[in-house]
């Protein structure tokens, strides 16, 4: 019999199925990452690795180039894998991210044939990510077609942008059809949202400015728990340089590499998406960590422009919000790279931002002196957690006579806060 329901956390990208267990914790109605881990390398030479909650490796394996194209066979192994490493949890549901829910779906909703459908119409809206999303979806319907599913999407947080925030100044037949500013990584700022009101109580009405800073960054401005501006837009590209993505550039320049050079949609999409940010500007690597430790002058020139670029879109986002009343550091680069967030501050310091240093150092909760005029905080992200408190509500929302329907969790469908 099993002891603990579970859910499973997937999020499927080109090459990588990573995945994630919580389990529900009874007492506290919380939950607890149990396992986590990922396929890397599917098509290729795909490698399987597991972690438990301690951050420590349980399980390796590798396949021959051959098995490693066998998609689904490798997710049908990983959920064997998880029967055995959990004998005594029942995985009640699957929750996936998802990157585009375009406009029909603004909360995370479960899995059917037509909703499978209706995501299926907006992978030309997000070509590179949205098909991998959906493959497993597609996958696990067919092999567990009893498991249900739910969709979570990275764009639902940003649903509710003022009209004058979501549009581009485009004819309006184009609006029409959908090209307008959706934005991304809605789950983590959610999420951080959520537990910087839940640890300070007072800022939950407030102005925050989050900055998600990882391969891929955004940052978003947050009122009262509500995305009101962010900086990515139709796609994932927009906004401040990335690992690889060039953000926010003159689509001028896209003309003229269009007229003078030749270059078609491909060749401006591996420029773009793959060729470009801190790879294309420092010409040694994507990796922020690497860029900071090098000596090159090009690497310090990325980070700088990284910086800067950071620093003008907090500003810009204090001002479409008419203020800011707190600013937000997370994810790979945000949460572990003392550095950046320091050169964004000291950019900021006309704002009346202060950190200080030694709090900065050792990643404290909260990095801002003591006179500072803005608080300045350091928060992990956990979209995992996002993903299944939302796949759980939902599927409490469906279950009236289940025992998750008595159970209440802190996280609704609706943008209520949780207990995150
Ligand atoms: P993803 O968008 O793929 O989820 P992450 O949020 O994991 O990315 O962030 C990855 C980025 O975080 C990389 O650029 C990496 O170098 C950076 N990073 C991780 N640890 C550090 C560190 N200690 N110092 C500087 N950068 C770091």
């Amino acid at each position: 019999m099993s002891r603990y329901e579970s859910c499973l956390v997937l999020n499927a990208g080109s090459s990588s199925l990573k995945f994630s267990v919580l389990r529900r914790v009874e007492a506290t109605d919380d939950l607890q990452q149990v396992l986590s881990g990922q396929i890397a390398g599917i098509g290729t030479d795909a490698t399987f690795e597991a972690k438990d909650a301690n951050r420590r490796v349980v399980a390796e394996r590798r396949w021959n180039a051959e098995d490693s194209q066998r998609r689904g066979a490798l997710l049908e192994y990983l959920l064997a894998w998880l029967g055995q490493a959990l004998p005594e949890d029942r995985i009640v549901a699957a929750g996936h991210r998802v990157v585009h829910g375009g406009r029909a779906f603004s909360r995370p909703v479960r899995v059917t044939p037509a909703v499978l459908s209706a995501l299926e119409a907006l992978v030309p809206l997000a070509p590179l990510h949205q098909p991998h999303n959906l493959a497993p979806m597609r996958a696990l319907a067919a092999s567990h077609p009893d498991l249900p599913q739910i969709a979570c999407f990275d764009t639902a947080f940003h649903a509710d942008l003022p009209w004058v925030a979501s549009s581009y100044a485009l004819p309006q037949e184009l609006a029409d059809e959908g090209v307008q500013r959706y934005g991304f990584h809605g789950l983590s700022y959610e999420y951080v949202s959520q537990h910087l009101a839940a640890l300070r109580p007072e800022l939950a009405n407030q102005r925050i400015v989050i900055c998600h800073l990882g391969n891929g960054s955004s940052l978003a401005a947050v009122h009262a728990g509500r995305g009101v501006d962010t900086t990515m837009g139709f796609t994932a590209l927009d906004g401040v340089p990335m690992g690889t993505r060039c953000g926010a550039i003159d689509p001028g320049v896209l003309l003229y590499l269009m007229r003078e050079k030749g270059m078609g949609a491909a060749e401006l999409e591996d420029l773009l998406y793959r060729r470009s940010g801190l790879l294309g500007v420092s010409g040694l690597s994507n990796d922020m960590r690497a860029l900071q430790e090098s000596s090159d002058p090009a690497a310090q020139r990325a980070v700088e422009l990284f910086c800067f670029r950071v620093a003008k879109e907090v500003a810009a986002l204090a001002g479409s919000m008419g203020g800011i009343d707190a600013l937000v550091f997370t994810a790979g680069i945000g949460e572990n790279s003392p550095g950046v967030r320091a050169a964004v501050c000291e950019r900021l310091r006309w704002m009346g931002v202060a950190i200080d240093d030694y709090a900065n150092s050792r990643r404290a909760l909260e990095i801002s002196a003591d006179d500072s005029i803005l608080p300045v905080f350091v928060l992990p992200t956990n979209e995992e957690k996002m993903i299944a408190l939302h796949t759980l509500a939902v599927l409490a929302a469906g279950a009236p006579h289940g025992r998750e329907a008595d159970e209440g969790l802190t996280c609704s469908t609706a943008r209520t806060p949780a207990t995150c």
